[in-house]
C-alpha cells in the first residue's frame, strides 16, 4: 500500500477563533455606546441576509467600513456592536438585500456570500468570526421582529443583543442552534454521508440538529441511526465551531459505531457508506484515484475526519 499523504500543516477551522472582546457589559450603556461609534477607530461589516458587501482596493478584499461610508451604503435596517479588537470597535450593519444587489454593479465593491468569502479566502482569516458574529445575530434579528409570545411589533435594545416587547413585556434574547456532527468509525472504517445537495464525488460527516430534551450524545446516536441505519455506543466530543447558515452551531463528535450494515434514509441522504482510512486520507489530500473528496478545511468536518485519519480516537 502507498504511504498515507501528508496533509500539511493543519489549516485553520473557519468562523473560529475570534479575536473579539464582546464587552458585553457597555452594551446596555447609551453614553458609552455613542462615544464607541464615535471613535476614530470604529469599524463596521455591512451585511444583507446571506450578502456581505467587501471593499475592493488591496490584496484581499476589505469587509470594514467606516462607519460614515457604511450608514452611506443605502438605509441601515438594524445595527448591533459585535466588541472590539485591540480596543478598535466593531459593528454589523445590516442593509436590505435589494440594496445590496444594487451594489453588485459597483467596480469599488464586491458583493458575495459569506460560504465563498470563506472558501475563497477573499478576506484576512481574522474576519470570518466577526462575520459570523454579525450575521447570525442580524439573521436572528431579521426573524423576530415580532414578539414570539404576542405578536406585537418588538425593539432591538442592548446594543443588538435583546429584543424587548413593549405590549407584554418579555425579553428576547438572540439564540444559537445546536447541530451535532460526527463520524461514525469503527477500527480501520468509517462512515461518510452524501446530502442531496453536494457536490459530485464530496462525502462528509453525518449531521443533524439537537432536539430539545436531547443531550448532544443522544441526538449523535438517534441521527446516525435515522440517517445510515447505524447504531452507535460511546461518543466522544472532538471540538465546536459556529456556522452561521443561518445561526448554528456545529457541535463535532466522534461515534464509536457498533453495527454494520447502512440503512439509509433516503429523504434525508443521497448515500452512505464505509471507507477505509487511507481511502479517506486521499479524499482529505484531494487524491483520490474516482475523484472523490472531504469538505473544504473551513468547515469542521474536515478537522474531524482528519482527527480520525491521523490519531484515531480513543472512546473512554
Ligand atoms: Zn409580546
Amino acid at each position: 500500500m502507498s504511504p498515507r499523504p501528508d496533509l500539511g500543516p493543519k489549516p485553520r477551522l473557519g468562523y473560529s477563533a475570534s479575536r473579539i472582546e464582546r464587552a458585553a457589559e457597555r452594551r446596555s450603556d447609551a453614553a458609552a455606546m455613542k462615544a464607541l461609534e464615535n471613535d476614530a477607530r470604529a469599524r463596521a461589516y455591512v451585511i444583507a441576509g446571506e450578502l456581505i458587501v467587501l471593499r475592493k482596493g488591496g490584496e484581499k478584499l476589505d469587509p470594514l467600513f467606516p462607519c460614515a461610508e457604511a450608514y452611506a451604503l443605502g438605509p441601515v435596517t438594524e445595527s448591533a456592536f459585535l466588541g472590539l479588537i485591540d480596543g478598535s470597535p466593531r459593528f454589523a450593519l445590516a442593509l436590505d438585500l435589494a440594496v445590496a444587489e444594487t451594489r453588485k454593479s459597483d467596480a469599488a465593491f464586491e458583493v458575495t456570500d459569506l460560504r465563498s468569502i470563506a472558501v475563497r479566502g477573499l478576506v484576512e482569516p481574522e474576519h470570518l468570526p466577526p462575520l459570523a458574529e454579525g450575521k447570525a445575530l442580524l439573521n436572528w434579528h431579521a426573524r423576530h421582529r415580532f414578539c414570539p409570545n404576542c405578536g406585537a411589533p418588538n425593539t432591538l435594545v442592548e446594543s443588538g443583543w435583546r429584543r424587548d416587547c413593549g405590549a407584554c413585556r418579555t425579553q428576547h434574547f438572540p439564540r444559537t442552534d445546536p447541530v451535532a456532527i460526527m463520524l461514525p468509525v469503527a477500527g480501520e472504517r468509517c462512515v461518510l454521508g452524501r446530502s442531496h445537495r453536494f457536490q459530485p464525488g464530496m462525502w462528509s460527516c453525518l449531521a443533524g440538529y439537537v432536539e430539545p430534551g436531547e443531550a448532544i450524545e443522544e441526538a449523535v446516536r438517534r441521527e446516525t441511526r435515522e440517517e445510515a441505519g447505524i447504531v452507535c455506543g460511546r461518543v466522544t466530543y472532538f471540538a465546536s465551531q459556529p456556522w452561521p447558515f443561518p445561526t448554528s452551531l456545529m457541535i463535532g463528535c466522534h461515534a464509536e459505531a457498533i453495527t454494520q450494515e447502512i440503512v439509509i434514509d433516503r429523504s434525508e441522504l443521497a448515500d452512505a457508506r464505509w471507507f477505509d482510512r487511507e481511502e479517506v486520507a486521499l479524499m482529505l489530500a484531494r487524491q483520490h484515484p474516482e475523484g472523490l473528496t472531504a469538505p473544504v478545511p473551513v468547515a469542521i468536518a474536515y478537522h474531524i475526519i482528519r482527527a480520525w485519519v491521523e490519531d484515531g480516537v480513543a472512546f473512554s
